[in-house]
């Protein structure tokens, strides 16, 4: 990082916060914020991806008190963007699967929570949810979140 970004680059370089499979570095804020700390420049930001952070051992139960560590570690500032996607696996399974909207393991109630949560109303959310019979469930997702209502479009 310290190599291809300088101050010509104008835009901002987001780290994602990691399942943890193999040796994958950023599964924890303390890992990322190491990340960051050994930057030289500033234009690093954060991408918290849902399905990576549960999968990691992060308990998306309790979503607050994960916004309060990532505060307290990193520095909410540092969040830039959001990766909203459910989970094949297990929290702290550490394998990566991600899941449609409301069929894996975090659950439709958590990820509308972190959608429609007041500190991030300003951040993009992405959905990087799998495709359903060939085809992207984007548009049923979204209005699903936007309506906070549970559909079972499987
Ligand atoms: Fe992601
Ligand atoms: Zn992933």
């Amino acid at each position: 990082l310290n190599e291809v970004i300088d101050d010509s680059t104008n835009c901002t370089i987001c780290l994602e916060t990691m399942a943890g499979k193999g040796s994958e570095c950023g599964k924890t804020f303390t890992e990322i914020k190491q990340m960051i700390d050994g930057c030289t420049n500033n234009r690093i930001g954060v991408c918290l991806d849902t399905c990576h952070i549960h999968d990691g051992g992060y308990d998306l139960n309790d979503f607050d008190s994960i916004l309060k560590d990532f505060d307290e570690i990193i520095g909410l500032e540092y969040l830039k963007v959001i990766h909203l996607n459910d989970s094949k696996n297990i929290c702290g399974s550490h394998k990566d699967r991600h899941e449609n909207i409301g069929h894996g393991h975090i659950g439709f109630n958590n990820l509308c929570k972190i959608a429609h949560h007041e500190l991030l109303k300003d951040i993009p959310i992405i959905l990087e949810t799998p495709y359903i019979n060939d085809k992207a469930p984007y548009k049923e997702e979204i209005q699903m979140i936007r309506n906070k209502t549970f559909l079972n479009i499987k």
